[in-house]
């Protein structure tokens, strides 16, 4: 019997990232592959990359540069690039490093096993489609047991709305949302595999509109149908845009008891001057009504957001209105970004703010954020939550899950937790993590 050949996966970026990285896995299961944690074992590397941050093309090649006594002391080893720099990137990439042999776009996954076929042939593969076939449909569903109690599941890929600094919509293209019927079936299928807290993914995930059996469904009907799946108790979404927050959706934050009172919305700046700029086509104020109107239907839910500083032309007065709005909105976490020109973008070609005014805002506002997230955490001191248990912390004998609103807590317990979903007194905030006791 001949040995497995090992693959080992690199993914960058986003959860979509680590959901389609899996769902690679899974496809190049077919092919003989099983995955190992060790890259020097590995018989083929696939480097799974993300374009959001900067100079994320020639940190690929970089890594690809580190790979090289790699292949030099193992020539069989195939390498292959996937994700948003293969897209944006494609035969530039086998170009300059000739030792790829393989790269494939987000929206060509479910063509990897013929492509390996190619590449055990001595040929090199290159695919950057966007196909007219769902490529879901075409990749294997999941049967080894699940990596934890909590699971990504894509529901929706691709963006329209062309925010001027972003790359989505160019490297992922339109915006598709995959079938109900399918998505029940993944589903049920992963809470079957022991997986009890499902986040639904999508670039624009609140713009879900999948074919159901009787027309199209928007996310909150996919919420409610899920929620009841028996043994899934937990479900949350990520990422959202404010525009498609519809009615039904914020009202599920009331009535679904499965849905997790923890939600990303991403506003980026609290100037309309700039939001304009952006092409985000809602306003500062539009924004702090729908929180309102989230809040009015879920009190304690826990705000996340994503800002970008020193957006080309950004003044002093649009930077402090952003300091406005996040006084205004008090955010539980959020990612912030000093502004760095994507190539290809509308917002690139601008004039640009200067680095040093750009950092000292980024600074200024990391500190806001920082005090408002202590300000989450020390609140939750006293009360009780529920934690679904992931895995041993790093004491002897303690325990850490995630709580409702998404903050990792530990408790002293034993490893049978894991898992499980248990209620927890909160009696400690410590920068990162909450302290708890089972109750
Ligand atoms: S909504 Fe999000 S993914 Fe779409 S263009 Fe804007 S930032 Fe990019």
């Amino acid at each position: 019997m001949t040995a497995p050949k090992k693959l080992y996966v690199k993914t960058y970026g986003c959860q979509m990232n680590v959901y389609d990285s899996e769902r690679m896995a899974e496809a190049l299961g077919q092919q003989g592959y099983v995955e190992t944690t060790d890259m020097a074992e590995a018989d083929m590397i696939l480097l799974n990359t993300c374009h959001i941050r900067e100079k994320a093309a020639e940190k690929v090649y970089s890594e690809l540069g580190r790979l090289k006594p790699l292949r030099e002391a193992k020539p069989d080893l195939k390498i292959g690039v996937a994700g948003c720099v293969a897209q944006a990137e494609g035969a530039e990439i086998m170009a300059r490093q000739p030792m790829v042999n393989l790269v494939v776009g987000p929206q060509a996954y479910h063509r990897l096993p013929a492509m390996m076929e190619a590449v055990d042939r001595g040929e090199t593969a290159l695919d950057t489609d966007f196909p007219e076939e769902d490529k879901f449909l075409h990749l294997p569903a999941g049967r080894k047991p699940a990596r934890g109690p909590t699971a990504f599941l894509t529901v929706q890929e691709g963006c329209d709305k062309f925010c001027a600094f972003c790359v989505v919509p160019y490297t992922r293209g339109a915006e598709v949302s995959r079938p109900v019927d399918r998505l029940m079936r993944e589903a049920r299928d992963l809470v079957e595999r022991g997986v009890r807290e499902i986040t639904l993914l999508g670039q624009n995930v609140n713009a879900y509109h999948g074919q159901g059996p009787d027309g199209e469904w928007g996310l909150a009907r996919l919420i409610r149908e899920m929620a009841g799946i028996d043994g899934l108790d937990r479900i949350r979404f990520t990422t959202s845009h404010p525009n498609d927050m519809d009615d039904d959706l914020i009202a599920a934050f009331g009535d679904c008891e499965a849905l997790m009172p923890y939600l990303h919305l991403p506003v980026q700046s609290g100037s309309d001057r700039i939001l304009k700029r952006m092409n985000r086509s809602h306003t500062a104020e539009s924004y702090l009504t729908l929180i309102e109107r989230l809040r009015a239907a879920r009190p304690d839910l826990l705000l996340s957001g994503d800002f970008i500083v020193g957006f080309p032309e950004e003044t002093d007065e649009d930077f402090q209105a952003t300091l406005d709005l996040i006084e205004a909105a008090r955010y539980g976490a959020a990612y912030t970004f000093k502004y760095s020109p994507r190539p290809g973008t509308p917002a690139a070609e601008r004039p640009q703010v200067p680095d040093a005014i750009a950092d000292d805002r980024l600074q200024r506002l990391q500190a806001l954020i920082t005090r408002q997230q202590r300000a989450a955490q020390e609140a939750m001191v006293g009360k009780e939550t529920t934690v679904l248990f992931e895995k041993p912390g790093r004491m002897a004998g303690q325990m850490v899950g995630k709580s409702e609103h998404l903050h990792a807590v530990h408790v002293d317990g034993p490893e049978t937790l894991k898992g499980r979903i248990a209620r927890v007194r909160i009696i400690e905030a410590g920068p990162n993590s909450l302290g708890g006791v089972l109750a």
